[in-house]
């Protein structure tokens, strides 16, 4: 395969690299402020851990490819713009606002596997498709798990707001 499927695909790679250790950033925000939402709390700080392992395996996938360049180059760069802007909306301080926004960041990470695993196949790198597809299959647990308490969520908020003097927004 040509070398410059190698390049984007090591370009991609670190991508998904620092797209991850913005999650982990995002996430702890998010899990530190929650205060009467246990289970919320609890399945973000699961994925915390899922994340912190997911940057170990995709540096895995870096260091088998990149013996000269420096592994941390420009990672932190380009997938940051996009991070961020999905993540600014992680940063919202209202519980039902920061589930929405997890959801959706959640579907990015699913989507950049999606690509990335395909990436991997054409470059042939069978343990990079192993990689990607464990990630990917954190991404829609976490993603559907999202999905199908965000109705509980928001209930919790509604019920909280009615009540004087009970705080519901995180
Ligand atoms: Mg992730
Ligand atoms: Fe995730």
């Amino acid at each position: 395969m040509s070398t410059n499927y190698q390049e984007h695909y090591l370009d991609w790679v670190r991508d998904a690299f620092a797209m991850e250790k913005q999650a982990e950033s995002m996430l702890e925000k998010m899990a530190g402020r929650l205060e009467h939402y246990p289970d919320l709390k609890a399945r973000i700080e699961q994925h915390i851990v899922e994340t912190r392992q997911q940057q170990d395996l995709i540096q895995s996938v870096i260091d088998r490819h990149d013996t000269s360049r420096s592994v941390l180059k420009d990672a932190m760069g380009k997938m940051a713009a996009m991070g961020q802007a999905v993540g600014g909306m992680l940063a919202e301080d209202e519980v039902v606002k920061g589930a929405i926004s997890g959801y959706v960041f959640e579907n990015m990470e699913i989507a950049s596997y999606t690509s990335l695993i395909a990436a991997a196949e054409l470059v042939g790198d069978t343990e990079g498709v192993r990689v990607f597809t464990t990630i990917r299959d954190q991404e829609i647990a976490m993603a559907e798990w999202l999905y199908t308490h965000l109705p509980d969520v928001t209930e919790q908020f509604l019920v909280r707001s009615a009540e004087p003097g009970v705080e519901a927004k995180k």
